[in-house]
């Protein structure tokens, strides 16, 4: 007679497992909480403890942790010796374990939970059970997921349980352990740079493709990902979201974060903004975003941080979009939204909304590199007047606002902007005088260009960015300063009347 044994903290469908086993001539063995719900549905079962002679013990800390266990599932059945030893030792070997684990994630994850707690959900004889039972696949069927036993019960049923697919069994216990002893090791682990890395992913969904169609790609996220984050959204109408789409949505959640204080609408295309606007009205700030570039919106996404309104809706309505990401749209926006079908409408919690994780990751060949996110931003309390002219109020919000901007522009970043709109995007040239160009020349056209001013990720490595700016109407400048020509651009700035101002810090954005 085959023998299994039953372990489980989830116990959903383990009953019709168990009956089916039991069908198929299994005798089971159970540990504790396993056993009594076995036996509550009738299910014959035999309790652990009749193996080992041993009761469970240390509050369950120690239940399977025996010779009579780990000897019936490790011992190679196409070895004399080792099943003489079996007979000596009078253990019977085991040929299907079936085991998932205390539930870490969820007890972690529970507010206020202390590390006591935490510590009493590490599972250590289920792991070691499992991990026996997946060495010796060969000859046990470890099972780990509870989606797995319709298609085990099949496989006992059919006698396609070959080498292969006990492979594909031992494979996953392998990835399961690892990752459960990952989390563990997350949990404890306080040193920003590790001597092991130790990431675990959950698979989200396959992605149709990568950044083209002859690329393959899949989302996965992370087991405890932050409440503000993809995620955690969730899409409430559209056509799935592509690889390109994840990323660019990922960049506008990011940039809107920092606009947080009051309605604000950001419109994107290709990880770079290419309108922000803010305004009482969410309608406002969208119209101001909007006309930052009518061009470029055209297949953009759209985050916007407060409830879209119908007035919003409507507006948005009339040009083609790829997604539109907020806390939430109310039901008139949403009939009218719905009305193309492949619009992608997100929600998600702004609350706690940060504009970069604690952490970034970034692939390059053969390894990855780890940064703390930029979630720096400056105010006009941060700036250094380095001008004879000081910039006005009005000017030092627009500085403001566009200082924050250009952190989330692409390298080499220029912004033109007023203190509530984004006028002209220079970005990811590979020259700074070019982004420069590009921004002014896109905002010149503007009604609002008057009261322009224009913000930097990094320095000017001499006096041309100035010059270009101030000679075509640009009347106040942020930027981090430290070049060994800032003289020239402040001489620059005193010559042509503009205010320049310093921040003392640099927002590259490769
Ligand atoms: P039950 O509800 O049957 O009492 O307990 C099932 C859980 O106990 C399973 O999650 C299983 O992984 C775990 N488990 C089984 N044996 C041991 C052991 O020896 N030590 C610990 N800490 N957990 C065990």
């Amino acid at each position: 007679m085959r023998r299994a044994l039953l372990s489980v903290s989830d116990k959903s469908n383990l009953v019709d497992f168990a009956k089916q086993l039991v069908a198929l001539d299994f005798e089971l063995i159970s540990t504790g909480g396993t056993m009594k719900a076995l036996e509550a549905a009738g299910v014959p079962v035999q309790s652990v403890e009749t193996i080992t002679h041993f009761p469970e013990m240390l509050d369950g800390r120690v239940k399977t942790l025996h010779p009579a266990v780990h000897g019936g599932l490790l011992a190679k059945r196409d070895d004399p010796e080792h099943m003489a030893m079996l007979e000596k030792e009078d253990i019977k070997p085991i040929d299907l374990v079936c085991v998932n684990l205390y539930p870490f994630k969820a007890t972690i994850e529970k507010p206020d939970v202390t590390q006591a707690q935490a510590i009493e959900n590490i599972d250590i004889g289920g792991p070691s059970m499992l991990r026996s039972a997946a060495k010796n696949y060969i000859s046990v069927l470890p099972v780990v997921d509870p989606k797995d036993y319709p298609g085990v019960i099949k496989a006992l049923q059919q006698q396609t349980d070959t080498p292969e697919y006990r492979l594909g069994l031992a494979a996953k216990v392998f990835r399961h352990t690892a990752a459960y002893d990952a989390l563990i090791a997350q949990y404890f682990t306080t040193e920003p740079e590790p001597e092991k890395l130790t990431l675990t992913y959950e698979k989200r969904q396959s992605l149709r493709y990568g950044e083209n169609s002859h690329q393959k790609a899949a989302f996965y996220v992370e087991p405890l990902a932050q409440k503000y984050s993809l995620a955690n959204a969730t899409q409430v109408h559209g056509k799935e979201l592509s690889y390109n789409n994840l990323r660019d949505a990922n960049a506008a959640l990011q940039i809107i974060s920092d606009f947080n204080d009051q309605p604000a609408v950001v419109a994107l295309k290709h990880m770079n903004p290419c309108g922000i606007g803010v305004a009482t009205q969410l309608v406002d700030a969208w119209q101001k975003a909007y006309e930052s570039d009518p061009i470029s919106i055209f297949g953009g996404i759209i985050a916007l941080n407060r409830e879209v309104d119908a007035a919003t809706a409507t507006e948005m309505h009339k040009l083609f979009l790829e997604i539109i990401i907020a806390p939430s749209f109310s039901s008139e926006a949403l009939t009218i939204l719905e009305k193309k079908k492949n619009l992608r409408l997100l929600t998600l919690d702004f609350e706690g909304a940060k504009s970069a994780a604690d952490r970034e990751i970034t692939g390059i060949m053969g390894g990855i590199l780890i940064q703390s996110g930029d979630q720096v931003t400056e105010s006009a309390n941060d700036f250094e007047v380095v001008s004879q002219k000081q910039p006005t109020p009005e000017q030092l919000k627009a500085l403001a606002f566009g200082q924050t901007t250009v952190k989330h522009v692409k390298s080499n970043a220029i912004v033109v902007t007023t203190a509530d709109r984004t006028l002209g995007i220079g970005a990811g040239q590979q020259n700074r005088i070019d982004s420069v160009k590009i921004a002014v020349d896109k905002a010149k056209t503007k009604p609002q260009f008057k009261d322009a001013i224009l913000a930097s990720d990094a320095f000017f490595p001499m006096d041309d960015s100035v010059e270009y700016a101030a000679k075509h109407g640009i009347s106040a400048i942020v930027e981090p300063g430290g070049s060994i020509k800032d003289k020239d651009s402040i001489k620059k700035a005193d010559e042509l009347g503009v205010a320049l101002v310093f921040t003392g810090v640099r927002h590259f954005k490769h």
